[in-house]
């Protein structure tokens, strides 16, 4: 069946007169710019590029990609948010997520005014489709969020490709920790299905989290709605200017090695904890981070902080939990080493 995203996206988005930027009509970068009210003065006296096109045409040869088909945010978190105001009618529709799983979806509804239904996930952590099922026909329900690998869990989630098939609002599938995983990206099935969107970001596995940005790619038309919603200068130049030094040869390589050696202290990591008695289970991992059950999450955690070694407890949300961050070899071992005094 044929997907109109238009009939998606909230009326007055469909509508909206977006901002238009000084400059949108001017491409060329030598000219006497006086349309923007900065100062003719200093090094960082302009604003940067709306559309960030020197870093999305990188993405794009990268990733064999069209340009077009990608959008960058003010970190993953700000690609959740838009995705709430192109398609979301506070008061009215209706998101859904499986629990536990990334806070922002719950927080970026509640701040939207969206309601949220939460499924559990099953023992595995994996999605029940029985469950699922009624409310994939609810015209409200506008979103799925899927996160795959999960946060806090760390598994890959499975039977997306049955809700993509069968689900005809947005499925927005975030990928923050794609890069950790054996697991293909959904970002080339952007072709097929034009209500997905699949976000990635550079806070993880590129390792530039203090420069906050995210990436969304789904199809033009939720793009071009990507656009007409956003902050204008929703990126820095300086900020522009650290992911454009970073999308070099050498530095990808840099970041692939980088993300062999984390992988790897995760191996030894994962090895160290199965031999300590207060680890009760060790939950699979397709992420930086693994996700373990202690006999008294709250505890472990306080003593953990007293020797300044601070895991996440996530014991509200999945009973005695804590969520440990591959860290350098160091780090592990002072971890390692804590957590055998407490032993
Ligand atoms: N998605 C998931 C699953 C995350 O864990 C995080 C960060 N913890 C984000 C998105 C947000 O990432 P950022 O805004 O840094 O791109």
């Amino acid at each position: 069946m044929k997907i109109d995203i238009q009939k998606l996206v909230r009326k007055n988005i469909l509508n909206l007169k977006p901002y238009s930027s000084a400059r949108d009509e001017f491409e060329g970068e030598n000219g006497i710019f006086l349309d923007a009210n900065e100062n003719p003065f200093g090094e960082l006296n302009r604003y940067p590029d709306p559309y960030q096109r020197k870093i999305r045409q990188k993405l794009s040869t990268i990733n064999q990609i069209s340009d077009e088909n990608i959008f960058l945010g003010n970190g993953s978190d700000e690609v959740i948010d838009l995705a709430f105001r192109i398609f979301c009618e506070p008061g009215k529709d209706k998101v859904l997520t499986f629990s536990p799983t990334y806070g922002m979806y719950e927080v970026s509804a509640n701040i939207n005014d969206v309601e949220l239904i939460n499924l559990n996930l099953n023992d595995d952590f994996q999605i029940d489709l029985e469950t699922l099922k009624p409310y994939l026909y609810d015209e409200n329900l506008k979103i799925i969020f899927i996160c795959s690998p999960n946060n806090p869990t760390g598994n890959s989630i499975k039977n997306i490709e049955y809700i993509l098939e069968n689900f005809n609002g947005i499925i927005f599938i975030d990928e923050a920790y794609i890069d950790f995983s054996p697991e293909q990206s959904f970002r080339n099935k952007i072709e097929n299905f034009p209500n997905l969107i699949v976000s990635q970001t550079f806070s993880k596995a590129w390792g530039m989290a203090s420069v906050r940005v995210g990436i969304a790619y789904a199809s033009e038309e939720i793009i071009k709605f990507y656009n007409k919603v956003k902050p204008p200068y929703n990126i820095s130049q300086l900020n522009q200017n650290a992911i454009l030094n970073a999308l070099n040869d050498e530095n990808i390589n840099q970041v692939s090695e980088n993300n062999k050696l984390i992988l790897n202290e995760k191996k030894i990591l994962i090895e160290s904890l199965k031999e300590l008695k207060l680890v009760k289970k060790i939950f699979p991992s397709d992420a930086n981070f693994v996700l373990i059950e202690v006999e008294n999450a709250d505890e472990i955690y306080k003593k953990l902080v007293e020797e300044n070694v601070i895991v996440r407890n996530r014991n509200s949300v999945i009973k005695n939990c804590l969520r440990i961050t591959v860290g350098s070899p160091q780090e592990n071992l002072k971890l390692m080493e804590t957590l055998k005094s407490i032993n």
